[in-house]
C-alpha cells in the first residue's frame, strides 16, 4: 500500500529525510517513533502530497506521489490531481483540526459531498454510523468546542474515513489529550487497525505500538536507523541511539 525507496527531502539546503525506504502492505500498521525533529511529520506530510520530494520514489495505494506516468514517462501532478490522490489519504492531526464554527455532522459530511459529490442524505447517514464507530452516536449536532479532547479527535476520526480512504495516516494524534483521554482515541485506532485499515501512525505510545504495530520504525536525524516487529524492537533494540530513545520514552 506504501512504498518508499530513497526518499529525500530538505529545507532551505537541509536534509530532514535521507533516503528513507521502507514499505507497508495492505492492511498492515506501521508506528513511526523517533526523537523531536527527526523527520516524522514531514515524512508523513510527503505521502499526503502537503510537500515535495527532492529526490527518490513514494507510491500510496498504487499511484506515484507528486508523479504519474505516461508512456514510460513522469509527468508532474496537476492541482486537481493532486487533490483526487490525497482524497484517499486519511489524515489525523495532534490539533484534531476541526472546523470550529460547523457542528459535528458537518464537519463529516463537508469533505464527501464537496469532493465527491456525495448526496447530503447519503452522506449524513454515513456520518452517524461513522459516529457510532467511534462512539459518538447522538453528538451530531454538537460544535467542537462543546466536546473534550478525546471526542474532537474521535470527530476527527470519522471525519477523515468518511472519505473512505484507503490509507491513515495519524501524526501523534494522542499527544495533546489529557491522560484519561488518550485511551479512547487509543481504542478507535485500535479497533479500525482490527478492521484490515492500513495505518501509519507517529506516536510515542509504546503499548499500542507493542500491541497493535506489525512494524515499529525508529527514525533519527531523517535516516530510519532500526525496523522490525515491536517485540523484536522493543525487547531487543540493536543501536545505541534506539536504546537511548526507548529509554526515555518507556
Ligand atoms: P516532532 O516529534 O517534534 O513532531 P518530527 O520528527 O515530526 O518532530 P519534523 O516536523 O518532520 O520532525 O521536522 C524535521 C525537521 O525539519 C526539523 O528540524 C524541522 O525544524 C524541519 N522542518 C519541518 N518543516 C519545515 C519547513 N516547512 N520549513 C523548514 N524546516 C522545516
Ligand atoms: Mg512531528
Amino acid at each position: 500500500a506504501v512504498e518508499c525507496v530513497g526518499v529525500q527531502k530538505s529545507f532551505d539546503g537541509t536534509p530532514v529525510l535521507r533516503s528513507v525506504d521502507l514499505a507497508v502492505e495492505h492492511g498492515q500498521v506501521l508506528c513511526l517513533i523517533g526523537p523531536s525533529g527527526s523527520g516524522k511529520s514531514t515524512f508523513l506530510r510527503c505521502l499526503n502530497h502537503l510537500e515535495r520530494i527532492d529526490g527518490g520514489l513514494l507510491r500510496v495505494a498504487g499511484e506515484m506521489v507528486g508523479y504519474r506516468e505516461h508512456k514510460g514517462r513522469l509527468h508532474e501532478l496537476r492541482q486537481h490531481e493532486i487533490a483526487r490522490r490525497r482524497a484517499d489519504i486519511g489524515m489525523v492531526f495532534q490539533s484534531f483540526n476541526l472546523f470550529p464554527h460547523m457542528t459535528v455532522l458537518e464537519n463529516i459530511v463537508e469533505a464527501p459531498m464537496s469532493v465527491r459529490g456525495i448526496k447530503r442524505s447519503a452522506a449524513e447517514e454515513d456520518a452517524r454510523r461513522l459516529l457510532d464507530k467511534v462512539g459518538l452516536a447522538g453528538r451530531e449536532g454538537a460544535y467542537p468546542r462543546m466536546l473534550s479532547g478525546g471526542q474532537q479527535q474521535r470527530v476527527a476520526i470519522a471525519r477523515a474515513l468518511a472519505m473512505h480512504p484507503k490509507i491513515m495516516l495519524f501524526d501523534e494524534p494522542t499527544s495533546a489529550l489529557d491522560p484519561e483521554l488518550v485511551g479512547e482515541v487509543l481504542a478507535v485506532m485500535k479497533e479500525l487497525a482490527a478492521e484490515g485499515m492500513t495505518m501509519i501512525v507517529v506516536t510515542h505510545e509504546l503499548g499500542f505500538a507493542r500491541e497493535v504495530a506489525d512494524t515499529v520504525v525508529f527514525m533519527d536525524g531523517g535516516y530510519i536507523v532500526e525496523q522490525g516487529a515491536p517485540a523484536e524492537l522493543f525487547a531487543n533494540p540493536q543501536t545505541e541511539r534506539c536504546r537511548d530513545f526507548l529509554s526515555k520514552v518507556l
